[in-house]
């Protein structure tokens, strides 16, 4: 049986860690690191997610301002928001809260954001440098599943990592930060053909797919470590995976949990991102 990886306690220690360096900084510098947060309508799920960086943000000793703009706001009002905060030396990290009402165009917004401040790590300049491998910072969700991925003490180097999913968000970035550990890396998308040939071979199997157990134990090596990203909602309200979790840890050495794996993480990424922001602009 497989080891439940406790992403919600392995949060909590990291947090305490960037609670510790913040008072240092704050002691060192004389201000805290800031960051803004926009969010444009009423997306429930957009809300939850604002609310909790923002507490997230106020626990380990940030500045924290939230900006909640109406679902009709223009694409004028957005960036010159966003130049606004560009500008602010008091916030050092900006994030536009994902997806932006259908009229708005979240490519242009993310261009907009100063690459200095871009803590989600969405600007091609910072995905440039995730793929040189000269990064600042690294976009939340991946950058949680390597500190997850650590907490097993496992030397990545020279292990089968196999990602599924090619998104910008998740599955490339991860890819290029298994690489970045010396992993040989597998990236599997919608067209892999006999997908579960290519995700047998993973030592490090990381799946962000979106579809509710959608890899099953049969498909994983015996002994792996299973990444679940996926976050789905089933008909009756409840949170699971992309992995279906009891068959996969029958064979699976480490495997993260759908809720309280690599969820809780992320935002725990973000508060590292905005503190390496404010060092970095302090220089
Ligand atoms: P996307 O929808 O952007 O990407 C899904 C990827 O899965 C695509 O690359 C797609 O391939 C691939 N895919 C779809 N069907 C198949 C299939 N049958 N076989 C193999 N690959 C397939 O999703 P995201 O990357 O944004 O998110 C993935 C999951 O992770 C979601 O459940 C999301 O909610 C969750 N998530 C969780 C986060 C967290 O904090 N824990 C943060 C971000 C996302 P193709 O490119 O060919 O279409």
């Amino acid at each position: 049986m497989a080891v439940i990886i406790n992403g919600k306690e392995i949060s909590a220690k990291v947090r305490l860690e960037i609670k510790e360096k913040t008072q240092k900084f704050i002691d060192e510098k004389g201000y805290a690191p800031g960051l803004a947060v926009i969010i444009v309508g009423e997306d429930p799920a957009s809300k939850v997610y604002v609310n909790n960086k923002h507490k997230a943000c106020l626990e380990v000793g940030f500045l924290s301002e939230v900006y909640r703009l109406p679902a009709e706001t223009t694409m004028d009002e957005l960036l010159s928001l966003v130049d606004k905060l560009n500008n602010d030396d008091k916030i050092h990290g900006i994030l536009c809260q994902l997806p932006l009402p259908k009229h708005l165009d979240e490519e242009q917004v993310i261009l907009r954001i100063n690459p200095d401040k871009d803590v989600d790590a969405f600007h091609p300049i910072n995905t440039g440098k995730i793929m040189i491998g000269n990064n600042s910072f690294v976009p939340c969700t991946p950058a949680g599943v390597m500190k997850l991925i650590e907490s097993t003490g496992t030397d990545i180097c020279g292990k089968e990592c196999v990602v599924v999913g090619r998104s910008n968000i998740v599955g490339k970035p991860q890819a290029m930060l298994l690489l970045q550990k010396n992993g040989t890396v597998t990236i599997c998308h919608s067209k892999t053909k006999d997908l579960k040939e290519v995700t047998k071979r993973a030592d490090i199997l990381v799946v962000a797919v979106g579809i509710p157990n959608f890899i099953t134990g049969d498909m994983i090596k015996e002994g792996a470590i299973v990444m679940d990203v996926g976050i789905n909602r089933t008909s009756d309200g409840k949170l699971t995976g992309d992995v279906d979790f009891a068959s996969a840890e029958k064979v699976a050495s480490y495997i993260t949990p759908v809720p309280g794996g690599v969820g809780p993480m992320t935002i725990t990424m973000l508060l590292e991102n905005t503190l390496t922001a404010a060092k970095i602009q302090s220089k």
